[in-house]
Order: structure tokens, then sequence, then C-alpha cells
């Protein structure tokens, strides 16, 4: 049975097979179809797509091509403007050129400038020498080597003698020209390496380097006076001058430069007082008076709060009547330790520290207060004299001040006479003839005290508002002595009377002198041999006397 039933079914199966063969294949073919139709779906997509980017490729090149466009037209502009740029550049750089030029310039100005203060600064403008400000820094810079070298420095002090005479003879322009000269003269006369410093005025500053010694210091001070002799030519005329100078040297004389420097003017001033033209060496004893100065000076400070300041009055007398004209206001200290210090010790004390100012302020208004008092204790009214100081006239406050003491004491001007020394009516004339005739004006007497002991112009006389020559006692003592002193006295005397002006003569001590000036018609005498000074009391008693 398989076998016929086998067959049947091979063949059937054969033919089936095939069939499904057949069919498969043609499923085949139509996926492949249909997988082809997909790709040229695809293909056509992808080609569409394609050309869109293509035209976006176009579109960004035109797009490109105008912004190339642009950036090219930029680029012009940009070149211009880097054109412009260096241009402008080009000027910025012409305009700095000439800006560093203006800068170098104002350097150059400046630095001229600064030279121009440092001159003014450290020298002299007349001479061209260090001026103090230079001198006292060369001395302090010396005195720091000379510590550490064991080495000395001299200090010479120098004021000429009797400048005031020679400047108003030659007046300013050829005064100026006669500085110079000796500026010169004092440069040639020193060593290289030593200093010359103008301090201003007849004043001047030597620095010896490196002395061997105070001697030879000295010697070198000797050499200037000597050279001093010969003549300063000025302008055709010949000057002569002597000069007085002081010395200090480091270390024994100060080991500051403000020591040495105001101890040599101290032994200036010695060698002035000594008689002037010659050389003074600060010695310990002067020390011991710059020392002994020093506390009085301190203690002045003090004497007006603590009122240890007194007014003693001296009479003076009539030759006629003999009776009490006026009376000398003479300043006293009653120290507390030293007793009474006469005024000859403390009054330059007082110019140099200023307190002449409120001291002589004091006594001005002690004085015209006490002479009311005494008008208005019935007693005769009296003239009384007051010393002013050259350092009181140079505050212009001194009108206002009379002004005001004279006011607050109810004293009239006639009862204040003022004295005044010839160095203050040869100061600055035009000024002193203002105040003075200021006061002349008021009433107030004036006086001229030490007639012919400074270096005087009788020109004065002349000019000035003056009542009353003071004749001094030096020349009184000369009274049969010596008989120079009896013609200056007489001379004095007759100049007096011929220019309308009273005269006194002061230091009165002997009945000889007494009849000597009576012979010659001087007016008034003051002096020990009628009356010392006295304190107010004293004079109380005396003037009710005399009334
Ligand atoms: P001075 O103005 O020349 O005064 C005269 C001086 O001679 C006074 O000395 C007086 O006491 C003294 N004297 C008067 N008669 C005789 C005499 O017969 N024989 C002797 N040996 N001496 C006599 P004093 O009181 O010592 O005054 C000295 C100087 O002090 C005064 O000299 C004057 O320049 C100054 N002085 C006094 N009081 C003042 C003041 O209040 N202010 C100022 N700025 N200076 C004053
Ligand atoms: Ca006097």
């Amino acid at each position: 049975m398989n076998n016929k039933f086998g067959k049947k079914t091979e063949d059937h199966l054969n033919k089936n097979d095939k069939k499904s063969k057949k069919k498969e294949k043609k499923a085949n073919v139509k996926a492949e179809l249909a997988n082809a139709k997909q790709e040229i779906a695809d293909q056509k997509e992808e080609k569409s797509d394609m050309q869109a980017a293509l035209l976006k490729a176009d579109q960004e090149i035109a797009n490109q091509v105008g912004e190339k466009a642009d950036i090219q037209a930029e680029l012009v502009i940009v070149n211009k403007e880097v054109d412009n740029q260096k241009e402008e550049k080009a000027d910025v750089v012409a305009e700095l050129a000439i800006t560093i030029k203006e800068l170098a310039n104002q350097i150059t100005l400046r630095k001229e400038a600064l030279e121009k203060i440092e001159r003014i600064m450290h020298y002299d403008s007349l001479t061209s020498l260090p001026n103090r400000a230079m001198l006292e820094e060369k001395l302090q810079h010396e005195i720091n080597i000379a510590k550490d070298q064991d080495k000395r420095i001299g200090i010479l002090f120098l004021d000429l003698d009797g400048f005031k005479p020679v400047r108003n003879t030659l007046g300013q322009f050829q005064e100026g020209e006669f500085i110079k000269v000796v500026a010169t003269r004092l440069t040639n006369l020193v060593q290289e390496s030593d200093i010359v410093a103008r301090l201003g005025g007849d004043k001047f500053i030597i620095m010896v380097q490196n002395p061997e010694s105070s001697e030879y210091v000295r010697k070198v001070a000797n050499k200037i006076i000597s050279a001093f002799r010969q003549p300063f030519e000025v302008n055709q005329n010949e000057i002569y001058v002597t000069v007085s100078i002081g010395i200090s040297v480091f270390p024994t004389d100060g080991k500051t430069h403000e020591d040495l420097i105001k101890n040599a003017e101290l032994a200036m001033y010695k060698a002035k007082e000594k008689g002037k033209n010659q050389s003074v060496l600060c010695t310990t004893i002067m020390k011991d008076i710059i020392r002994e100065n020093m506390k009085l000076s301190n203690g002045l400070y003090k004497a007006l709060e603590r009122d240890e300041l007194e007014v003693y009055y001296q009479p003076q007398i009539s030759l006629d009547t003999k009776k009490i004209v006026g009376l000398e206001a003479l300043l006293r200290w009653n120290h507390p330790v030293l007793g009474m210090v006469p005024p000859g010790k403390f009054i330059f004390l007082a110019e140099q520290n200023g307190l002449i100012i409120p001291i002589g302020k004091w006594v001005l208004h002690t004085v015209c207060k006490q002479n009311k008092t005494w008008q208005e204790a019935g007693l005769k009214p009296i003239r009384i004299a007051v010393n002013l100081s050259i350092i009181q006239f140079q505050n212009l406050e001194i009108m206002n001040q009379i002004n005001e003491v004279l006011e607050s004491t109810k004293l009239l001007p006639k009862y204040l006479e003022l004295e005044i020394t010839e160095s203050i009516a040869m100061r600055d004339t035009v000024y002193i003839i203002d105040v003075l005739n200021t006061f002349q004006k008021l009433g107030i007497y004036i006086s001229i005290d030490d007639f012919g002991t400074e270096f005087s112009s009788l020109q004065y006389l002349k000019l000035l508002p003056i009542n009353r020559i003071k004749i001094p006692m030096p020349f009184i003592q000369g009274i049969n002595v010596d008989k120079r002193d009896e013609w200056i006295i007489e001379t004095i005397i007759v100049l007096a009377r011929k220019m309308g002006l009273a005269v006194i003569a002061e230091g009165v001590e002997t009945r000889q002198q007494d009849s000597f000036l009576k012979k010659r018609l001087c007016g008034e005498i003051q002096g020990y041999y009628y009356y010392k000074p006295m304190p107010a009391k004293d004079i109380e008693m005396l003037l009710q006397t005399n009334s």
C-alpha cells in the first residue's frame, strides 16, 4: 500500500512544493520590488534633501559673497581709519616732541629758579659771600669732623668801627661798593680753605680751618687789623676804617656753632669796649660773664612780676637860681640775692632779650603816674626825664605807648622829657624826625643824651626837633685836667646857645667843675656835687622844701 499511495502522495507533495516555491519566489520578487520602490523613494527624498541643501549652500555662498563685499568695504574704511590714525599718530608724536621740549625748558627754568633760591638762601646778594645760614651749615659740618679728628676751628667775628659816619658820607649806592671792596680784601687775606661770610651790614665772620692753636687764630685776626690800615678805594674816594674782631675757638670756647658765633660776637663787643681796632679772644672770664649775664637775664623776666624794679630820681639844678628845675628818672633793680643792681648791668641785657619794651613801658608809666601824684599833692610841677632805649624807639608802637601813658596818667606832656642817644638820632632819620616832631607837637621835651660820645654827625642837630643837649660826664671829668675837654665843653655850650638849645652838664662832682660851668654860662647841672639819684620818697621831701 505505501507504494501506491506513496507515489501519489509524493507527486502531490512535489506539486505543492513547487507551488509554494513559486509563491515564495513571487513574494520575494514583490518584496524586492517594494524594497526597490522604497529605495527609489528614499533616493528621491535624499535627492530633494540634497537639492534643498544645495539651494541652502548656494544661498549661503551668495550670503558669503555679500558679506565679503561688506567686509571689503569695511576693510577700505578700516584702512582709511588706520591711515588717519597714522597721520594722527604722527601729529601726536610731533606734539609730544614739542611738549618734551617745553618740559625740558621748564625743567631748566625750575633748575635755574632752584639755584637762585639756593643762592638767595645761602649767599649774600651784595658780596656773593656765604651768608649766616650757609656759614652755620658749614661750621656744623666742620665741627662734626673736628670732633672725630681732634681738630680746632677758629671763628673771627668782625665789625667795622665807625661805619655809620662812613655810611652817611657814602650814600646807599657807594656803601654797597665799599662793603664789596672790604669783602674782597678779607677774602684775599685768608687761606682758600677758610670761609669768609657776611652777616649783613658791616658784620663779617671768618671761619679759620684747622688752626694749630688759638694764638694762630689771633695772628690771623691781627693780620686783618693791620690790613685795614690801608684805605679802601671806592669811586676814587679813599676810605679809612678800622675793625674790631672777637675770636672763639672750637672746642674750648664752644661746642656748637651757636655758642662759637655768640661767644666770638661777645668778644667783639669787648674789643669795642676796650677802644676798638683790636682783637679779643673769648676767654674763660668772658664765659663767666656770659653765664652771669644769663642768670641776670633769667631773673629779669621775673623782676617786673615780682615788683623788684624801682625808679630813682636825680635832681637837675639851675646854675642861676640853684633850684631844682627837673629830675632824671634812673631805673634800679632790687635783686633778691645780689642787692641793688645798677642799670649799666641789666639794661643791655633787657635790650638783647626784648624785655626793654615792657620794662621801658613800666618806667614811663611809673614816672608819669608819680609826677601826677606829686602835682596832685600840691608840689610845684616839675619836668621828669625818662631815658629811651634805641630798641624802644625802633618799636613802631612807641608813639601809641607814650600817648597811652599820658592819657592814662593825665599828666600834661610838658612835664615829660625824653632822653634819646645819638645812636637813635643817627638811625633812619625820616622816621626819627617824624616821631620826634609828633612828640614835640604834643609838648614833650626832647634831649640828646651823652652828646658827642658816639660817632655822630652834627647834621641831626639841624634836622631833629631837639630842646636840650646833655654834656656827658667824661668831658666834665676833664675840667682842670685836660684842656681839650674844656674846649669841647665850651664849644658845645656855644653851639647849643647859637642853635637856641638848652644845655645841661652831667656828672658834676666838684666845686671846680661847677664854677667852670657857671663861668661858661652852662644853664643847668646834674651830678653828685648837688644830688645823687634818690628813691621817690626822698625826692618828695626835697621837692617840698624846693617848692
Ligand atoms: P645816663 O643816662 O648817662 O645817666 C646818668 C648816669 O650817671 C646815671 O647812672 C647816674 O646815676 C650817673 N651819675 C649822675 N651824676 C653822677 C655823678 O656826679 N658822678 C657819677 N659817677 N655818676 C653820676 P645810672 O643810674 O647807673 O644809669 C646808667 C645808665 O643806665 C644811664 O646813663 C642810662 O643810659 C641807663 N638807664 C638808666 N635808667 C634807664 C631807663 O629807665 N631806661 C633806659 N633805657 N636806660 C636807663
Ligand atoms: Ca640819661
